[in-house]
């Protein structure tokens, strides 16, 4: 029986003291000793929280008890472990950052349903769109989708000339819990895309709800995990070890905490490594003690 379970969440909400919700909600979640990471900002909140299975209820009820965040929907898994070693809570102007210019999502791009989307992404108008950055669709995404040549999500409006060619078409946007998509998909409607969708809830109540059918690989997420499964019905693997070439999902940061890269590298070779990406970083003096994870708490 797995003991713990792991929230994801977001909401987008205009919240006029933020900073100070940020304060209060910190010291409510360590006295419901919760770990995670969450972001409070002036348009909303976005977390990954981990504890007890009684935590997270009390938890989720008291974000659902709050009018601010009215009808928010958490994603649930069941973990054998916790997922972070720490809470933290910290205060940011934007739940994701999107550049220079401000982008209040208007949810003008319609929310397509796990289901909806099974349907409907094979059919020859449509595309589906990954907004995600370079190492988490490296690791994981949906056959055939079009992905950016991206490392953070901040440069997505700069870059949206790599994804001219898809004006014309009905393209579904996702990313890992829905959140970026949201402000995705109302910056490409300014910008003259007509026909965008976005997956409700992401690629994780995609997992859930189908199974996860035609996503490849698996899916990055920002806590202990790294990376979770989505796919249980034809399941592959798309990434290499870095050392050996050998397909695998296993990813780390790097031991070396000047270096921090993620990539990845087989278990085998991790050992070898010792969770370093190169013989420099596996040297520095430095380097973390690799545990296999390749997971080190900030
Ligand atoms: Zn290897
Ligand atoms: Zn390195």
């Amino acid at each position: 029986m797995k003991k713990f379970r792991t929230l994801l969440y977001y909401k987008y909400a205009k919240l006029e003291e933020a900073e100070v919700y940020a304060k209060r909600h910190l010291k409510y979640c360590k006295q419901l000793n919760l770990v995670g990471r969450i972001i409070v900002a002036d348009e909303g909140i976005n977390g990954t929280v981990s504890g007890t299975i009684q935590q997270t209820k009390t938890y989720m009820k008291h974000l659902e008890d709050d009018p601010h965040f009215e009808g928010i929907e958490f994603k649930e898994d069941l973990v054998d472990e916790l997922s972070f070693n720490k809470m933290h809570v910290r205060y940011r102007p934007e739940v994701v950052t999107l550049g220079a210019k401000e982008v209040f999502p208007d949810n003008k791009a319609p929310h397509l349903s796990a289901n909806e989307v099974l349907a409907l992404k094979d059919q020859d108008d449509f595309v589906l769109l990954d907004v995600r950055n370079n190492i988490e669709h490296e690791v994981g995404k949906f056959k055939d989708a079009v992905t950016m040549d991206i490392d953070h999500f901040r440069d997505f409006t700069d870059n949206l000339k790599q994804i001219e060619h898809l004006k014309d078409k009905k393209v579904i946007a996702y990313c890992t819990g829905g959140i970026r998509c949201e402000k995705a998909t109302t910056v490409m409607l300014q910008n003259g895309f007509e026909q965008v969708y976005q997956i409700d809830g992401g690629i994780i109540k995609y997992g859930k709800e189908t199974g996860g059918k035609d996503f490849d690989g698996k899916c990055y997420v920002f806590d202990k995990r790294i990376m979770v499964d989505v796919n249980s019905v034809n399941p592959t693997v798309i990434s290499l070890c870095r050392i050996c070439d050998k397909e695998t999902s296993h990813m780390v940061n790097c031991s070396n905490p000047e270096c921090n890269e993620h990539f990845c590298i087989c278990e085998e070779c991790g050992w070898e490594m010792q969770g370093a990406c190169s013989a420099e970083c596996k040297e520095h003096p430095r380097a973390r003690t690799y545990d296999g994870s390749g997971y080190y708490s900030r």
